[in-house]
């Protein structure tokens, strides 16, 4: 099989790449391993920067559609039960045109992104299918191995290879190429139940070292 650009991992990444690609009529093929939505939380809140692009590559009506707007996000820092400070961001103060922040379920924007990028003929989603590493011919020389469920081992040769695997990425493992990761010790626990009429803004509840964020989907 060959393709101009090869992505592997069809995460935002990696189908926005693929989108504007096959937008300038390129051919590009994103393998994503997962089969189904990823039950991993990945964040949903878009800043305005994001929604500023979603607009450059016109996506941005079928985006909001899809999301709950933040116009503030409230901050309230206790002591025991005392309140040592409260603090209020205002998104429209931000001299911007995207001034609001967007929350948009991650595995719907992805579909978003993806069902637009498959309307273009040079655009190709193996799924599910994994990128396994390289077949070494020697530097430009490479072909992809992928093993797909459908089609069994593919190789595929390609003028670009693009890893967009994520934090663990098996095309930088697979070059060599060293990552100095950096360590945060903070833990997050990410729930998401029906919400509140009344929850309509983002919140913020802090005591000592930890926080509750209360963050509204359209649901
Ligand atoms: C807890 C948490 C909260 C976050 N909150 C926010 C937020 O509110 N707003 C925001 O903008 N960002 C947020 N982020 C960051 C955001 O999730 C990432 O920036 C974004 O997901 C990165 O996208 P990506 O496509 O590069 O990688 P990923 O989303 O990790 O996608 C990589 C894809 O590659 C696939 N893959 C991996 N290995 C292979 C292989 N061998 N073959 C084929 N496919 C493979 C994976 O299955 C995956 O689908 C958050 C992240 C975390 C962890």
């Amino acid at each position: 099989m060959k393709t101009n650009v090869f992505i592997s991992g069809g995460g935002v990444s990696g189908l926005l790449l693929g989108l504007m690609l096959a937008r300038n009529g390129i051919d590009v093929t994103v393998a994503e391993k997962d089969a189904k939505p990823s039950v991993k939380y990945k964040g949903e809140l878009l800043q305005p920067k994001s929604l500023e692009l979603m607009n450059r590559i016109g996506l941005l009506e079928e985006v909001e559609a899809a999301g709950f707007p933040i116009r503030t996000t409230s901050i309230t820092e206790y002591d025991g039960s005392r309140v040592l400070q409260k603090i209020k961001y205002h998104y429209e103060k931000i001299d911007h045109s995207f001034n609001k922040a967007l929350m948009v379920p991650h595995e719907e924007l992805k579909e978003i992104i993806r069902r637009c990028a498959e309307a273009y003929p040079s655009f190709h989603f193996l799924n599910p299918a994994k990128f396994n590493g390289f077949r070494e011919e020697g530097i430009p020389k490479r072909t992809a191995l992928v093993t797909h469920k459908q089609q069994g081992e593919l190789e595929i040769k390609a003028d670009f290879f693009i890893g967009a695997e994520g934090r663990v990425s098996p095309v930088r493992k697979s070059l060599g190429i060293q990552l100095t990761e950096t360590e945060y010790n903070h833990y997050f626990l990410t729930v998401t139940f029906p919400r509140p009429e009344s929850i309509t803004e983002g919140e913020m509840i802090v005591r000592g070292h930890s926080f509750l964020g209360l963050f509204p989907l359209p649901d």
